[in-house]
């Protein structure tokens, strides 16, 4: 860790932790005349350009929730030695995992403490946005100007997941906490990914342990005989592997578990000591990093799978082509159909040149638009100094549409051009693809293959 005197223009005080992608200062905001929490992108990471994307993304979609539950971000900015950094409200309760070493609170405490950060997840999830990462350390509290204790939910697991499906190994503080279909690639993951994750949370608040694996997860009045049957079955729901058996949203599980913190019904728990809970943390910690030590390679597939800032689109490119990500989104207007702002991704080797059809690039685009017609826009689209190969229909998994080619560009490169919608008779989504090669056999087919829209 390189010791630091400023950040921007931040003065710095000290580290308050230091996860998987970095380090968070704190420090003193001397214009404003208050203190701020800075996290820093660690220097192994921060030459990963989709990584260091991914991270400054966070910080924007932060902002952009703009909500009094979410952590809120007040700047973003790079370091003389390249590394980026979000500025953030600084939380000065620590986080739920500092309050969970501390000995766990009494059971309604844990309850509405659970249910805090299920609203704001919550909040997340209207303004469009999955969290993907909550876990205590991303709970933290902060003492408004009232003395009230606020809960707010920090740091979006984008880079992680990145990081992960790209097979390079993140320390496992999440394992407990994520749902299974977070594991299997193209599951496609919506707000119930969180509401598996706000169920572990819980589940840790109240009986003091992480819970196991989806699926084999011990009931919570097993550890806790007398926890009130109603708080278990809540927890248990929320811990469903089968999405479709959870609550259906943040928002549902949040007004079951205010209801039973009200009630009443789980007060008649006593607090355990800490000592031993401690100890039992400490135990699931060391059986966990066992578990991923053994865990063979953790990219079943060979490349990398990438997914957009709203994590509606995910898809898998060759190795080599990830280099770049640009995830935030996409105006049809590009392509002739009706302006708007629309999730769309472009991953390539060398981004800054993807305009030029002469270079030597590999990447793909995709594009969702709920407007207009996509399969008529590609069919209009000619590239200039291409040879036009065509089109064709196409019909593969999940997928139907158009394929048009293009070879000898400029430089020698090839274009794909695809306009495609679910393989049934919706209508929606529809989605536009490009494909940018230059040698090597075609990918075309395979990365069309691996496209999944939620
Ligand atoms: P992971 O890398 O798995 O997310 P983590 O959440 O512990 O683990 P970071 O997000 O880098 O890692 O945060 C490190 C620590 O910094 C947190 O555990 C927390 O104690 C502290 N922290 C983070 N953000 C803030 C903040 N806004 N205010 C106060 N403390 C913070
Ligand atoms: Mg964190």
């Amino acid at each position: 860790m390189h010791s630091v005197e400023r950040i921007g223009r931040y003065r710095v005080e000290r580290p308050l932790g230091a996860g998987a992608f970095g380090t968070v200062w704190l420090a003193e905001d001397e214009d404003l005349q208050a203190p701020v929490a800075v996290k820093v992108l660690a220097d192994n990471w921060s030459h990963r350009l989709d990584v260091r994307e991914r991270f400054l993304s966070e910080a924007r979609l932060l902002r952009k929730a703009g909500s009094p539950r979410v952590v809120q971000v007040h700047d973003i900015g790079e370091l003389p030695d390249g590394r980026p950094y979000f500025v953030m409200e600084y939380a000065d309760g620590g986080t739920l995992a500092d309050l969970i070493a501390s000995g766990p609170p009494a059971p309604p405490e844990a309850l509405r403490l659970t249910a805090l950060a299920a609203r704001s997840a919550h909040a997340l999830h209207e303004a469009g946005i999955v969290h993907r990462d909550v876990k205590p350390s991303n709970v933290l509290l902060r003492t408004g100007a009232d003395g009230a204790r606020r809960v707010l939910l920090a740091d979006l697991g984008l880079a992680k997941s990145l990081a992960e499906a790209s097979g390079l190994t993140v320390a496992a503080g999440s394992a407990g906490y994520r749902p299974p279909e977070q594991a299997e690639p193209g599951a496609g993951i919506d707000a119930r990914a969180d509401v598996y994750s706000l169920g572990a949370l819980g589940y840790e608040l109240v009986t003091g342990t992480v819970p196991a694996e989806p699926g084999k997860v011990t009931p919570p009045e097993r550890l806790r005989p007398e926890l009130n049957p109603a708080v278990s079955r809540a927890l248990m729901r929320a811990l469903e592997p089968d999405r479709a058996r959870r609550w259906p949203s943040a928002e549902a599980f949040a007004q079951e578990l205010e209801r039973l913190a009200g009630s009443g019904a789980s007060s008649g728990a006593r607090v355990r000591r800490r000592g031993r809970v401690v100890a039992l943390a400490a135990a699931v910690a060391a059986v966990t990093a066992a578990a991923l030590a053994l865990a063979p390679g953790s990219a079943p597939d060979s490349g990398l799978r990438v997914a957009d800032a709203t994590g509606q689109i995910e898809v898998r490119v060759p190795d080599g082509w990830g280099r770049q990500l640009r995830d935030s989104g996409w105006n049809p207007d590009a392509l002739g159909l009706p302006a708007g702002h629309e999730p769309g991704l472009t991953v390539g080797d060398d981004l800054s040149r993807w305009q030029d059809l002469g270079a030597d690039v590999r990447g793909v685009f995709v594009g969702l638009s709920e407007r207009g017609d996509v399969a008529a826009r590609v069919d209009a689209v000619s590239h200039r100094g291409c040879r036009d190969n065509g089109g064709r229909d196409y019909a593969d998994g999940p997928w139907k549409g158009r394929v048009r080619t293009w070879s000898d560009c400029p430089g020698g490169g090839r274009v794909a051009e695809a306009a495609l919608t679910p393989s049934g008779s919706a209508a929606q989504p529809q989605v536009y693809v490009q494909v940018r090669q230059h040698g090597g056999d075609d990918a075309t087919e395979r990365i069309l293959r691996s496209l999944r829209v939620t």
